[in-house]
């Protein structure tokens, strides 16, 4: 679970060579590496923003949203509905 200040997409930091967020899974060649990459970015309170994976997910996720989004509704015709168009049409 992501903490207030990190990264939402980061989700298992248990193995001590790699990590796990949503847009990869990673094996760095070091304990060094792994510390730079998860408390330079994806722990860091402001640098996991600039982060190329974490724009690709953002991306991934405006592009999942609005395939799913609900088209609006049709107006239902109504009596009332006929009566207000049929109106507005003759004036
Ligand atoms: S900061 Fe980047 S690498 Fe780290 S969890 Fe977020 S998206 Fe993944």
């Amino acid at each position: 679970m992501a903490f207030a200040g990190m990264c939402p997409y980061l989700k298992n930091t248990k193995k001590s060579d790699g990590a796990v967020c949503e847009c990869a899974t990673f094996r760095f060649p070091d304990k060094q590496a792994r510390r730079d990459v998860l408390y330079g970015y994806c722990g860091h309170p402001d640098a996991w923003r600039g982060c190329m994976f974490k724009v690709v997910m953002d991306s991934y996720y405006e592009r999942k949203f609005a395939s799913e989004a609900v088209p609006p509704a049709k107006e239902k015709k109504t009596r009332v509905n006929k009566l207000a168009s049929d109106c507005c049409a003759k004036s």
